[in-house]
């Protein structure tokens, strides 16, 4: 188990991606009903959230940063123990070592909130300011001081395509929430947060996305099926089209993947994947989670019987409306 830890961890920070998965993630903790995503250059060069969550108490704030950073980083070695160490709990410190960070935070409790300069792992600038309530987090040059590790990283188009989707994604996953996603200073969606799923596709996805799309019902002992289908004219020559959540979380299942892609093969679909937006609710006894800090593997207990009730569910949906 070491070892995987050790390979989990690095990947806590392995591109802007990840890091953007990160921050998001502690706004979503944080209860925020707001959140603005902000890129540039792929996030290579800059990267913002904005929440209005519960902010982090004054504090708190550099206690937060130096879980992990607690030594100066001065040396090669000491970069990839925060690299290769920082695992849960240690996202912020883990970001700070590797790019330049500003935070600024306020909580309701508080008059005046605090900002805070990180760079490559070492507290710069620290000042009680005026702020709004929640949490603005800046990163700007990731990897600046780990030249190998951005040699790594893609074209900034090709991170910015990977963050555009996880965002889309997790926009369609929370539409409780209110998402803005600002690309090289051009405003891409902004999400209502208003619950209904079908007007989140419009903003995220366009108007001929969310034309394209019809509800998916179906039920059968304890298991509830619910969601979005698209047609056939909603298609994609990848699978970013394709969401699947248990009991409210984003997953990844190549046996739901299957399921559904069978129950369109029907439909006669060469090498095209489908809209889906599948939300089962199950017993969680029933299945096991493998939680990674990138991604959320599960694993059916009864896989023959999920795999028959979604590829029913859809196949019946699909019929029921001539496709
Ligand atoms: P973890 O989220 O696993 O606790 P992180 O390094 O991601 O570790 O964050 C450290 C801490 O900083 C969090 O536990 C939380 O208290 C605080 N924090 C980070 N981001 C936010 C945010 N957007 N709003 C409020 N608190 C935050
Ligand atoms: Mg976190």
């Amino acid at each position: 188990t070491h070892t995987i830890n050790k390979i989990a961890a690095g990947e806590v920070v392995e591109r802007p991606c990840s890091v953007i998965k990160e921050l998001v993630e502690n706004s979503i903790d944080a209860k925020a009903s707001s959140i603005t995503l902000e890129i540039k250059q792929g996030g290579i060069d800059f990267i913002r959230v904005t929440d209005n969550g519960v902010g982090i108490p004054k504090e708190e704030v550099e206690v937060a940063f130096l879980r992990h950073a607690t030594s100066k980083i001065e040396t090669a070695e000491d970069l990839q123990k925060v690299l290769t160490l920082g695992f849960r709990g240690e996202a912020l410190a883990s970001i700070a070592a590797v790019s330049h960070v500003e935070l600024l935070t306020k909580t309701s409790q508080d008059l005046t909130g605090k900002r805070l300069e990180v760079s490559g792992g070492k507290i710069g600038i620290s000042e009680e300011v005026a702020c709004p309530n929640g949490t603005t987090f800046m990163m700007r040059h990731l990897f600046y001081n780990v030249p190998a590790r951005k040699e790594f990283l893609g074209s900034s188009s090709s991170e910015g395509a990977k963050i555009t989707d996880y965002i889309s994604r997790l926009a369609l996953a929370h539409p409780e929430i209110s998402f803005k996603y600002i690309q090289n200073n051009k405003l891409l969606f902004t999400t209502s947060g208003n619950h209904d799923l079908t007007q989140a596709v419009l903003q995220v996805y366009g108007k001929e996305a969310a034309k394209n799309v019809m509800p998916l019902y179906d039920e059968e002992e304890g298991i509830t099926c619910t969601g979005l289908l698209g047609n056939t004219l909603l298609t994609r020559a990848n699978r970013n089209y394709e969401h699947f959540f248990i009991n409210g979380r984003t997953i990844k299942s190549t046996l739901l993947q299957r399921a559904v892609e069978d129950a369109y093969k029907t439909l006669v679909m060469v090498g095209k994947f489908p809209f889906v937006l599948l939300h089962l609710t199950l017993d969680p006894a029933t299945i096991d989670v493998n939680v990674h800090p990138t991604k959320m593997q599960v694993r059916f207990r009864e896989e023959e019987r999920i795999y028959q009730m979604v590829y029913k569910a859809i196949t019946k949906e699909l019929r029921k409306n001539h496709l």
